[in-house]
């Protein structure tokens, strides 16, 4: 075999006897690098012998990555003390502390370890790269002098914290350091599955802590490899770069020495001369930002989220301190606010990355609430509370809104938007449809008045990308929009408590800054990417009205006393602020409370957040939020005064039994009538005798479907429940008449649902009103069930108007396309 004959590392050109064997040539090599060796033809073994050059699992014993780590040796003392509650360092670090090793176990969910650990470097190892290699289960924080230095936790790549980059012989040796593990996982504590009700006897454990070595020339060396393989294996055999990649990996391998760091230098040089090799002008520009999505409570409570924010910004800090180019966007005013408050320390250091355009503010909300639910005044606090914390914290207001996560966006957003001076938006949850693909990944999005934003989906559909070569070819491939704009976002980072993003991305990316082949990857901040996009806008597609997530639909009747408290709280500070307002133009000396109110609306506009509201979060949140809404409820009074008894109605309530058991009522406006189940099979205007129930078809019927989803159990509700409709007839308490007219006329009866289960309804015509009310209390024990109320109307239309914030939506009631029938709680009443 030609292969045979080749010395290893000796020069060797193929000549015209070798013709079948493939020559890796001299241009991406330099000049007097590397001598070649022939690169056999046979593709699977090169790739896969690079693969194993670098595998975690195999070969550890002779390949490069078993030689990350250098010598490692054990800390001098662990001991730790546990607590239910989440206390500051300087009280935890008054408690008894007990020593453990590793391997115990610790915890129960929610509760939290705090370990002291004592520790002591060799001499021996000055010059060398020391870090405490730290690994266990729950989300950790590393402090040092009272200061908390950096987040740990295994699920987001981060278990090291580096001591020293290089020790010297002047460093003290000894330290004593504190890790605060909180028990719970990056997503809470499900038992059995991410989303299910948290287990509250898990046990954490304690899997490695020691002092390591740490072959920063190794990790170097490791990224080279890693991004030449990922070329060589996703460009494709079509493309000749991913030859050229395959062969530098290759011939990389066989200049290696894992046993001998100096041949590292000639190998990364091999891989340097390949990535500088540029790309033509039109390639595509992926505008990379550090991110790190925290949801503000969901699968935890709000109070675990706090050292959510604090263990990731502390190791975003740490990334900033070495990686000068570093940019990360970070939303949510409350939670800059959090961390103001409890960490004023890491503020003080997040604040100057701010100054200097580094970690930039993102989305001039107080949080990233859901798009729908809130009202439009909300929408409105929610950005006046946002953009006044960044203005007042950093002399800055927002320029763009960041909303990427929630579970679709009303069709007024434009023009809330507008109005608080935001002219950009970025999302990507319409990526999660279930029916349709969204057309577009830039474009203008228009609402209801006309007002348009500029608005941007990342083409990789993801907020929490690693920044892998398959990803940021997606983020070129994927955009729909190629032609129209050349430029797309990568946000990449590990989110809710990930602690964002580590080194290796940013190593990732800073070998794909120019590299024909790949799209150019550049770091970048929302300004630079749609001031880049605003320039290319000329050809850019509109999209007009609302953008509807088909997913998901489910959320809008999940914990639905988390909805009534909001829509409570919302009249209720409305009516306060107006009353106050009179208050003061009566009374000039009236003290309006201004701060009071602010501190209300910060509270309301918090369980707005998207997994709160929308009632995708685990029971714990559900109880703070109630909690809230009581605190809330203690607005300030503003007096009262005795309402005088009115004078009898001109035309009273009438409420008859007929003689085939029905009954009417009537109050000179309208006219209805009753079954015996309390359904209504008659509804019409006095004057006009107009029927609004279709013929045969009965208002107010209880029907039940069943609710078992794919996977987001009481998040979703898919179109096949509507074939399992049953209607509720089982009567537990004829109608009967329980208020026989006057000024007020009411029925009572009551329903069997379930075994368990019933309903008691009381329905009501008052004097000279054009409503009848209903009200239902239910006794609810069912698992798996969706309990609705049909109202049809004897009325055609192609489309229903709907009420959104400050204005209405029309949506189809048929359903010609998929788009239609993918809105399918937007239907015509299928019974009877
Ligand atoms: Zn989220």
């Amino acid at each position: 075999m030609a292969g045979a004959r080749v010395a290893p590392g000796s020069a060797f050109r193929a000549g015209p006897e070798e013709e079948p064997f493939l020559v890796l040539r001299g241009t991406m090599a330099g000049s007097g690098v590397a001598p070649k060796a022939t690169a056999l033809k046979h593709r699977r073994t090169a790739l896969e012998r690079v693969e194993k050059f670098i595998s975690g699992t195999y070969f550890l014993d002779c390949n490069l990555r078993g030689r990350l780590f250098g010598d490692a040796c054990p800390l001098e003392s662990i001991s730790c003390c546990e607590t239910p509650h989440r206390i500051p360092y300087h009280v935890a670090v008054k408690q008894e502390f007990r020593p453990i090793k590793v391997g115990d176990s610790f915890g129960c969910t929610w509760h939290t370890c705090w370990f002291k650990v004592e520790l002591s470097v060799p001499k021996e190892w000055t010059g060398k790269e020391v870090h405490l290699l730290w690994e266990s289960e729950g989300e950790s924080m590393v402090w040092k002098n009272g200061q908390p230095v950096q987040g740990l936790t295994t699920e987001g790549e981060k278990t090291s914290y580096i001591l020293t980059e290089s020790l010297k012989g002047s460093d003290p040796h000894s330290l004593t350091l504190y890790v605060e593990v909180a028990c719970n996982g990056l997503f809470g504590a499900g038992k059995g599955s991410m989303i299910a009700p948290p287990d509250p006897d898990r046990k954490f454990s304690l899997n490695k802590a020691e002092l390591v070595v740490y072959n920063r020339d190794v990790h170097e060396l490791l990224v080279d490899f890693e991004i030449l393989l990922d070329m060589a294996k996703l460009l494709g055999e079509e493309n000749q770069r991913s030859f050229q990649a395959l062969y530098a990996a290759n011939q990389m391998v066989n200049l290696c020495d894992v046993t001998n760091p100096q041949t590292f230098p000639a190998a990364r040089e091999l891989a340097s001369s390949l990535f500088s090799q540029k790309n033509g002008e039109s390639q595509h520009v992926i505008h990379a930002m550090g991110h790190c999505h925290i949801d503000s409570a969901w699968l935890w409570p709000y109070e675990e989220t706090i050292r959510k924010c604090a263990r990731s910004w502390v190791s975003v800090v740490r990334l900033m301190e070495k990686n000068p180019e570093f940019t990360f966007v970070c939303s949510q005013a409350q939670q800059f606010e959090w961390v103001k408050n409890w960490y004023p320390g890491l503020y003080a250091t997040i604040e100057n990355f701010v100054k200097e355009g580094r970690f930039v503010p993102v989305g001039g909300t107080w949080v990233e609430m859901d798009g729908n639910l809130p009202s439009g005044e909300s929408m409105v606090r929610q950005f006046l509370q946002g953009q006044r914390f960044f203005q007042q914290e950093f002399g800055m207001l927002c320029q763009e809104f960041w909303l990427p996560d929630t579970f679709g966006y009303s069709a007024q957003l434009p023009q809330v938007m507008r109005g608080c001076g935001i002219q950009r938006f970025l999302t990507q949850k319409l990526s999660w449809n279930l029916v349709n693909t969204f057309p577009h990944n830039t474009f203008f999005w228009e609402g209801i008045d006309g007002s348009r934003v500029l608005t941007h989906f990342p083409p990789a559909d993801s907020y929490g990308l690693t920044g892998r070569v398959e990803e940021m070819l997606k983020t070129m491939k994927n955009n729909r929009d190629k032609g129209r704009v050349n430029h797309s976002a990568a946000l990449f980072g590990f989110g809710d408590g990930g602690g964002g993003p580590t080194q290796e991305m940013l190593d990732r990316l800073s070998r794909m800054k120019d590299t024909d082949g790949l799209p150019r990857v550049r770091m970048s901040v929302p300004d630079r990417l749609f001031s880049a996009l605003e320039e290319e806008a000329a050809q850019l597609c509109t999209w007009v009205g609302e953008l509807f997530l088909e997913l998901h639909n489910g959320t809008y009747t999940t914990h639905g006393q988390i909805k009534k408290g909001n829509r409570d709280c919302e009249r209720l500070l409305h009516d306060v602020e107006v009353l106050s307002s009179i208050a003061v133009s009566r009374r000039p000396s009236f003290p309006y409370p201004s701060a009071q109110l602010q501190r209300l609306w910060r509270l309301l506009l918090l369980n707005q957040f998207h997994d709160v509201l929308p009632g995708s979060c685990i029971q714990l949140v559900a109880e703070d939020a109630m909690r809230y809404y009581t605190a809330l409820v203690n607005v300030p009074s503003l007096g009262y005064c005795a309402v005088q008894d009115s004078l009898p109605p001109a035309r009273p309530v009438m409420v008859t039994r007929e003689a085939d058991g029905s009954v009417v009522m009537e109050n000179g406006l309208l006219h209805a009538r009753l079954d015996a189940m309390g359904r209504v099979s008659s509804l019409c205007l006095a004057d006009s005798k107009r029927e609004s129930i279709p013929e045969g078809g009965w208002a107010n019927q209880f029907v039940l479907f069943d609710d078992i989803p794919l996977y987001w159990d009481a998040w979703d509700v898919m179109d096949y429940h509507l074939e399992t409709r049953k209607a509720i007839t089982c009567l537990l308490k004829p109608l009967e008449i329980a208020q026989p007219g006057g000024l007020r006329g009411s029925v009572t009866f009551s329903l069997r649902i379930g075994e368990n289960s019933s309903l008691l309804q009381e329905v009501i015509l008052d004097s000279a009103s054009p409503c009848i009310c209903f009200r239902t209390q239910v006794e609810w024990k069912e698992a798996h069930k969706f309990l609705k109320v049909e109202f049809p109307v004897k009325v055609r239309s192609p489309h229903a108007t709907y009420e959104i914030q400050f204005g209405h939506l029309q949506r189809p009631t048929h359903w010609n396309t998929s788009w239609d029938w993918a809105r399918f709680e937007v239907r015509r009443c299928l019974s009877p």
